[in-house]
């Protein structure tokens, strides 16, 4: 039986590329589409929906979410609701918001997934920069990205972030007399150390951690040069999340 798949956001960059992926493997259906401002009724016989409530009781397994951070959460909270197990790339989550989006989803025994970044070159990148930072605290986050993308810092900056503080030594970075005169110029602070933004025509989406010590330094990289990059990740939460029973927070709990 093949995985009914849902993709919400599909004439986005990332939606519309998720429905290749969708079409391209024969053990997933692409079984509907949503988008608010779509003018199309059915694009090559799947329906295409412009409000989620219309998806209320539809046959489908799995929500593929490549939204905007705005309707993320409720997006989210909607497909665990009614039965569809999400698959979200959206980003924009706040803690609270993954905290509650967890408990809905153990209450409802419905899997899941939010994953700020699918491409595995990034969840690895994470890994190391989390190990890493327990021999050298000193480090900044420098994401970069092209220049549509709605949130800053990005989800994955803020999961690294995350990964590292769980392994950090605290440490308030920089001079104690340290000051911006241009406001903003150190980026945001995030348990002691900083984050920076960079948004460019022509990137896709890239993040490298700076590390610092006494006459050493280490940079780790990553590039997703296309979004290709991103599908075997996805294809993957959707293989999984059907399985489960249980929403998880990061591609690396299910690899
Ligand atoms: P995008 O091209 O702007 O696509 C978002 C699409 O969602 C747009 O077509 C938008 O329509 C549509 N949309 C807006 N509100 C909606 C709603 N309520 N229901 C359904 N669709 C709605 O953005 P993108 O570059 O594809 O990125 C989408 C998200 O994925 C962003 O949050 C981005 O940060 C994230 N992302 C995640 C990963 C990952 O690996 N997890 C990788 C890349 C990007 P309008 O344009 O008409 O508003």
């Amino acid at each position: 039986m093949s995985i009914k798949v849902i993709v919400a956001g599909f004439k986005g960059r990332m939606g519309s590329t998720a429905v290749d992926m969708v079409k391209n493997d024969d053990e997933l259906e692409l079984a509907a589409l949503l988008d608010p401002f779509a003018a199309e009724k059915e694009i090559d016989g799947v329906p295409v929906f412009t409000d989620k409530n219309d998806l209320i009781g539809f046959d489908a397994h799995v929500w593929v979410d490549f939204t905007v951070p705005k309707v993320a959460y409720e997006n989210t909270h909607f497909a665990l609701e009614h039965g569809f197990r999400p698959v979200v790339g959206t980003t924009g989550f706040t803690q609270e918001q993954i905290a509650d989006l967890t408990a809905l989803s153990a209450d409802k025994k419905t899997g899941g997934l939010i994953a700020p970044n699918f491409a595995i070159g990034a969840v690895l990148l994470m890994e190391f920069a989390a190990k890493a930072s327990k021999y050298f605290p000193d480090l900044e986050i420098i994401e970069l990205h092209h220049d549509k993308k709605k949130d800053a810092p990005s989800g994955t900056a803020i999961k690294t972030a995350e990964l590292i503080q769980e392994v950090r030594n605290y440490k308030k970075q920089g001079a104690a007399d340290e000051e911006e005169t241009l406001a903003g110029a150190r980026g945001a602070e995030f348990d002691g150390f900083r984050i920076h933004s960079v948004r460019l025509p022509g990137l896709v989406a890239h993040q490298e951690v700076i590390f610092g010590a006494q006459g050493e330094g280490l940079t780790l990289r990553h590039d997703s040069y296309d979004r290709i990059s991103f599908m075997s990740g996805v294809n993957l939460g959707i293989k999984e999340v059907v399985k489960r029973e249980q929403l998880v927070y990061g591609l690396e709990h299910l690899l």
